[in-house]
């Protein structure tokens, strides 16, 4: 692997937070994360008595000719499971009653590998040719995070400690699943609520390991390298110059990060959290930084349930550097939030315009959101009710 962007391994106070480690029935690994360091000494995982059937082979890839494209085939996915009810959640604790997908009776905060996932099992260096019609195994990981063990939560009623122990997690699972032979790409990222498709409502994100760069990284790869050639400038640095200099869509600034609504924001609701210096993943945060962000996030998310009088859909994806790429040195960790929520009744539907063309057409000024959230944010109960 390459040195520009290693897993950051630091020591002291910087150091990351390391997990229980477990495995599930099926083999698969499952990780612990707890909010005290003694807690993570006292506890030993339980087995998973389950009976489980044998782990799918991995979904395959093909290429799309026409735009570069890889897209994943993954047939087992369309057995999963699909908004259980609570007394059938896969990701509550276990009881005396039921074994769910964590053996253990109470947890903070855990990390498994997917049972249904889009890429992987298996991890290895792949060549792949661009030549039509050949397909590969869709090698890489997928992991779910449950954010605790509460069902009815959702990230925005977490409390700072617990927040700070998911960002800490996903630090770790960046540092551990960079370093994997054949990912490419590691992104965390939560979808929250059924309208945008969530198919379980426990409080969860999931953390991908793409074997290969994602379309929109390697246009913000492309942009940025253009912007050093021609400037000299790191370009994120600049759009961050940019609007705080210009001040009408920042939603908050601390020593660390700082909100905004981007100038130009595709989604009705759009948001960027970015770190004042230049570091490439979360793994790079220092601990201060992790701190800093897990309460920058709460805040975040709890005023963007208070946009509307009901908890507001959204997609929270943390862009972060490729792991091998050229230019990955020019990409900055960041946070895209958005909603296609447009009012308290209506959604934006990605139309022919946006969906065949990537062409968006936005109906909401950013400079209007920035205002909304900044007063949001300002609300004391800002929590979702
Ligand atoms: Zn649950």
């Amino acid at each position: 692997m390459s040195t520009m962007n290693s897993p950051t391994e630091t020591a002291g106070a910087d150091a990351l937070r390391q997990p229980v480690r477990a495995r599930m029935a099926d083999g698969r690994e499952l990780l612990y994360f707890f909010d005290h360091p003694g807690q993570h000494e006292d506890f030993v995982p339980p087995a998973d008595l389950r009976e489980l059937p044998e782990r799918p082979s991995p979904a395959r890839l093909r290429r799309d000719p026409l735009t570069g494209e890889w897209v994943s085939f993954a047939a087992h996915r369309q057995g999963r499971t699909h908004l259980p009810p609570a007394d059938e959640c896969p990701l509550c604790p276990s009881g005396p009653e039921r074994s769910t997908e964590v053996a253990a009776a109470q947890y903070d905060v855990v990390v498994f590998e997917n049972r249904f996932p889009s890429f992987g099992p298996g991890q290895q260096e792949q060549q792949r040719s661009e030549a039509m019609g050949e397909t590969y195994p869709a090698e890489g990981r997928c992991e779910v995070i449950a954010f605790g063990a509460d069902h009815g939560d959702s990230f925005a009623d977490l409390d700072v400690p617990r927040a700070r122990t998911v960002v800490d997690a996903w630090a770790q699972r960046t540092a551990e699943l960079s370093a994997l032979p054949g990912v490419e790409q590691v992104f965390a990222f939560e979808n929250r609520g059924a309208q945008i498709g969530v198919t379980l409502h426990h409080p969860h994100g999931q953390i991908y390991s793409y074997p290969y760069v994602t379309p929109r990284t390697l246009t913000q790869l492309d942009q940025a390298q253009r912007h050093r050639e021609e400037t000299g400038r790191n370009l994120m640095q600049d759009v961050l110059d940019f609007e705080v200099a210009a001040g009408t869509r920042i939603v908050e600034r601390t020593e660390y990060f700082t909100v905004f609504v981007p100038f130009a924001a595709r989604m009705p609701v759009e948001v960027h959290v970015v770190p004042n210096r230049h570091v490439a993943d979360l793994a790079g945060l220092t601990a201060r930084e992790r701190s800093d962000l897990a309460d920058v996030y709460l805040r975040l998310l709890r005023g963007v349930d208070a946009l509307y009088a009901t908890p507001t859909p959204y997609i929270a994806a943390w862009f972060q550097a490729p792991v091998r790429h050229p230019a990955a040195g020019e990409l900055r960790l960041h946070l895209q939030l958005t909603s296609p929520r447009r009012a308290e009744e209506k959604l934006k539907y990605l139309a022919g315009s946006e969906a065949a063309m990537g062409a968006f057409i936005a109906d909401v000024t950013p400079e209007t959101t920035a205002a909304r959230l900044r007063a949001a944010l300002a609300t004391p109960t800002g929590a979702s009710a």
